[in-house]
């Protein structure tokens, strides 16, 4: 269940394409290395056309569109609500197999006076591929 989600949106073939590149794939990758890969696909498509169909997957709650600090927008095909860890070094973005912190909303709400909808939550520092891997006995 997605808290973007606005009803039901028939997908185009181009779409289609689209999201199967999205969800094949779990590097939370740009419109620009989507666009490399559906012109695999679909030589003729443009990248106009990438970026508007990302919007509309995003909006209609079949992908997430991820912001992270000074760098260009990446999507991901898992619209659930999931934690990230961004790579200060190399600027991969990882899932984090972590549960949604459930009190959250709701303590914010408490806080703030203002209707909570939803949280997301990124964390950063380095990732293990760039040495940082953690202390104690994680994984
Ligand atoms: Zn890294
Ligand atoms: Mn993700």
């Amino acid at each position: 269940m997605s808290e973007t989600k606005r009803g039901f949106v028939r997908n185009t073939k181009q779409r289609e394409v689209i999201l199967s590149v999205l969800r094949g794939t779990d590097t939370h990758p740009t419109a620009d290395w989507v666009y490399q890969e559906v012109r695999k696909e679909l030589p003729n498509i443009s990248l106009g056309t990438i970026y508007r169909n990302l919007r509309i997957l995003v909006e209609s709650g079949q992908a997430l569109e991820l912001s992270f600090s000074s760098d260009c927008s990446r999507f991901d095909g898992n619209p659930e609500n999931h934690y990230h860890f961004a790579c200060t070094e190399c600027g991969n973005v990882y899932d984090i197999d972590m549960p949604v912190a459930q009190g959250l909303d709701a303590e914010a709400e408490k806080a703030s006076g203002h209707k909570v909808m939803f949280h997301r939550l990124e964390f950063y520092g380095i990732c293990q591929a760039c040495g940082g891997g953690a202390d104690g006995d994680l994984q």
